[in-house]
């Protein structure tokens, strides 16, 4: 239905009701919710101290630690995507003067290293060619070199589609009294991730990648050799927003009032970890690694080539590169305005080379791989 709306200079502005296409989100986020969560989001909002409230973020809070394989008390969701937890993060470890230590090997790498340097970091960087990953050799060399009291490394980098290993790495770090922070935007869920086990002192995500959820509530937690930290600081936080000092007191037994957390938003991510759950977290990498492998196959049967090697690459996030004489950019337009199918193209050093294909949460199924194979087959194939 098309209304009239009076506006300030009393000219007539026409506007239909909100009409927005369905999309078949394949690339690298946001990825399509999962239809309970979009359900529950559309749950009558309560306030932020009610009860009911107060117990759905106590069962957040335990459906994060469950999904990550942590035990951190401090395991809360950051009202915000996950740049809005990377800054948490990154706000709440660094002091300025911290000597921060960051591999960049991609997009994500490089958001790090400008966010850590507004908090005041002394920010030294190893890099590495996107698409490729550190060795343990290298970042032993690297923090044995700087000393530096935070290791930020990125577990997915969703830029460039390789999984960074982090086991081994912890170890390295607690030599030297580095934390270890990591970013796990594009890995939780999806890609196998054990804080505890492998020492993660640090980590953040989001809600619309590997969690099947609407984007704007993002995952955020800290061990307890962070909080001791946290606790020892000589300055404030620089950030009252993102003031673990401040919102831990909403999230633990205080409830103080802090801002007002957008409720829904808050819905949708206990449903989406409680699908998770449901479905056990080892079958959820199973099944993203399942379809990964099913999509690798497809394009190399359609005489493309990816771009990360075998064993680093992500299973929620594929590089594979555009075919000689293809206009990327425009068969990834094509697809989205003729076959409604979002996929991405590349970033920074892979901008023009590749395409990003995403196959995220409640995405990562076979059905989904085989009608993008369909509808990109039919552009390389010509
Ligand atoms: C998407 C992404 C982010 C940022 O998250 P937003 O929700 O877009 O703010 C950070 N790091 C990585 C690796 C990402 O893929």
């Amino acid at each position: 239905m098309t209304q009239t709306l009076p506006t300030k200079n009393h000219q007539r502005l026409q506007l239909s009701a909100l009409n927005i296409p369905i999309r078949l989100l394949l690339g690298p986020g946001p990825s399509n919710a999962h239809p309970d969560v979009l359900k529950a989001m559309n749950t009558p909002s309560v306030g932020h101290l009610d009860p009911a409230f107060l117990t759905l973020m106590d069962e957040i809070q335990s459906l994060l630690r469950y999904v990550w394989q942590t035990e951190n008390p401090l395991t809360i969701a950051v009202s915000g995507t996950g740049s809005a937890a990377m800054e948490a993060t990154i706000a709440n470890a660094i002091e300025p003067g911290d000597v921060v230590l960051i591999g960049v090997a991609g997009y994500f790498g490089h958001r790090l290293v400008d966010m850590a340097g507004r908090y005041g970091a002394d920010v030294r960087i190893i890099t590495k060619p996107w698409g490729q990953i550190f060795s343990l050799e290298e970042l032993q060399s690297a923090i044995a070199t700087h000393h530096p009291t935070i290791v930020a490394l990125v577990h997915a980098e969703t830029s460039t589609g390789a999984r960074q290993p982090l086991e081994g790495v912890s170890e390295l770090c607690r030599q030297h009294g580095s934390l270890l922070l990591v970013d796990s935007v594009t890995s939780m869920g999806g890609v196998p991730l054990y804080l505890d086990e492998w020492g993660i002192d640090l980590a953040y995500s989001c809600s619309q990648k590997g969690l099947g959820c609407p984007p704007g509530a993002s995952p955020f937690t800290m061990s307890p050799r962070a909080i001791e930290k946290l606790l020892s600081r000589q300055t404030k936080v620089a950030n009252w927003y993102l003031d673990m000092n401040l919102l831990s007191k909403y999230w633990g037994k205080e409830r103080t009032y802090h801002h007002t957390a957008p409720i829904n938003l808050y819905y949708a991510l206990r449903e989406s970890l409680r699908l998770i759950a449901e479905e056990g977290i080892e079958n959820s990498w199973e099944r993203h690694q399942n379809n990964a492998e099913y999509l690798w196959q497809g394009l190399e049967d359609l005489g493309m080539t990816l771009h990360v090697e075998e064993q680093y690459r992500l299973p929620t996030l594929t590089t594979v590169r555009i075919p000689e004489g293809i206009d990327g950019k425009a068969v990834a337009r094509e697809l989205l305005l003729e076959e409604n199918v979002e996929i991405g193209g590349g970033l920074g050093e892979l901008g023009g080379k590749v395409w990003r294909i995403g196959l995220m949460g409640y995405n990562s199924r076979k059905e989904n791989v085989d009608k993008l194979l369909e509808v990109l087959g039919k552009k390389v194939k010509g």
